[in-house]
């Protein structure tokens, strides 16, 4: 190992520990590492925002750009309470290894502001997000850096985002930003489209163990915008799902749940509390229920050390963003337990935000069956490439995907060299 371990992992500390790993298996050395390790560019900003009663507060808010090797930074804002720069600079390398595992030419970046952004008013909230991106106009840019949703801000805080960087230029920039509404040069298809690769990337590794996903029992953590979409589509193809939850709680049923019926009730009520047909379920014990599939789609390190021996999963898929911490790993593979990574598994939002970022800059859209094509081929393809790594070099899944993800960086890195 180049580093030693730390003893307390964050995420940051997390996503240098499997960098440091990748780089071993793959001998690229500790000069490579320094390179990989750090971003580029971290801006901090302090964003004033006039609240409805007339008082100013000012918040803080990050981009981190971490490497732009393949193309320009790419990546999702998101809005939360937790949220700060370690974690942000985390996230950022995971969008590096994303973008270039899919062959993407784009590198990674992450952000967003420290906020809860359900404690603020729809005003608030609009001018919050117009005056960050006024902030960050220095350094975003359709050929520099492409914003993009993430936990908690979805089209309507893009179509903020690309008015006021528009305004500003004084004609539409649609390239500016990923995942806007269709009617200001959104895609079709984007909205779905981290959930429909999750439902991609499962099938393929159902497949790949000789299962299908008809009967196969999948508990998911979040009825967000990637929880609630694979729910529902894993649903229509005829997995049981057996349990869902919101950052309340969850809802559970052995038998498979309705979710036809579920995403009706949260539709009307926003919240899976009190739905009457089903038993309640802590975050933390959907995580450890009898189900053959587990999809942590919410927050990242959920599955650690405290509950790895107690998951009853064979099969875990990544759809939030880094929820399981190395420490908590080590436990699943020890157990045979198979970690489909986030960087393959969630990938589908940014091969369709790269779709979008093609449309917008040339003009000319494309249908929905058009965009889902090609969202499964490169995603069949993405799999199929790691899938043979994971069997002739006897790696686990993350590996085999950071091995892609990381050695197509490194070897552009090496390429272009080093200036001045
Ligand atoms: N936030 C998403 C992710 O983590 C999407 C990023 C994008 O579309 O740029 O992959």
């Amino acid at each position: 190992m180049l580093l030693t371990e730390p003893k307390f992992e964050s995420p940051l500390q997390g996503s240098r520990q499997q960098l440091a790993k990748v780089i071993d298996i793959m001998g690229l050395g500790q000069s490579m590492y320094n390179r990989l390790a750090h971003p580029d560019r971290i801006v901090t900003v302090h964003s004033p925002v006039r609240m409805d009663d007339g008082s100013i507060r000012v918040f803080a808010g990050y981009r981190v750009q971490h490497n732009n090797a393949l193309g320009p930074y790419k990546g999702g804002l998101r809005f939360h309470h937790h949220a700060e720069m370690d974690e942000f600079t985390a996230l950022a390398m995971l969008m590096t290894w994303k973008c270039a595992l899919v062959g993407l030419p784009f590198g990674g970046a992450k952000g967003g502001i420290t906020v809860d952004p359900r404690e603020l008013s729809v005003g608030e909230l609009e001018r919050l997000t117009r005056r960050f991106t006024s902030d960050l106009i220095p350094i975003i840019d359709p050929k520099k850096d492409i914003p993009a949703p993430d936990v908690n801000t979805g089209p309507r805080e893009m179509a903020w985002i690309m008015d006021t960087f528009s305004v500003n230029k004084g004609y539409a920039v649609p390239g500016i930003v990923t995942g806007k509404p269709i009617c200001v040069g959104g895609s079709l298809g984007r909205s779905e489209a981290t959930g429909r690769g999750v439902t991609i990337i499962l099938e393929e590794t159902l497949r790949h163990f000789g299962k299908k996903i008809s009967g196969t029992k999948v508990a998911i953590q979040g009825f967000g915008n990637v929880g609630g979409v694979t729910a529902n589509l894993l649903y229509q193809m005829g997995a049981k799902v057996v349990a869902v939850s919101d950052w309340r709680g969850g809802i559970a049923n052995p038998e498979g749940l309705n979710i036809a019926d579920v995403m009706l009730h949260y539709k009307e009520h926003a919240t899976l509390g009190n739905y009457q047909h089903a038993e309640q379920v802590s975050n933390a014990d959907l995580l450890i229920m009898p189900c053959d599939v587990l999809i942590p789609a919410a927050l990242e390190s959920v599955i650690t050390p405290e509950n790895a021996d107690r998951i009853k999963a064979e099969i875990i898929i990544e759809a939030a963003n880094a929820p399981t911490t190395p420490a908590g790993e080590a436990i699943l593979e020890k157990r045979g337990i198979t970690v489909v990574p986030d960087i393959l598994a969630n990938a589908g939002g940014v091969v369709v935000s790269y779709f979008e970022w093609v449309q917008g800059m040339s003009q000319l859209f494309w249908s929905e069956e058009e965009v889902n094509d090609r969202l499964r081929r490169i995603l069949t393809r993405s799999f199929a490439q790691v899938a043979q790594k994971v069997e002739r070099e006897q790696l686990s899944f993350r590996m085999a995907a950071y091995s892609v993800g990381v050695g197509a960086v490194a070897e552009a890195t090496r390429v272009r060299g080093l200036y001045p």
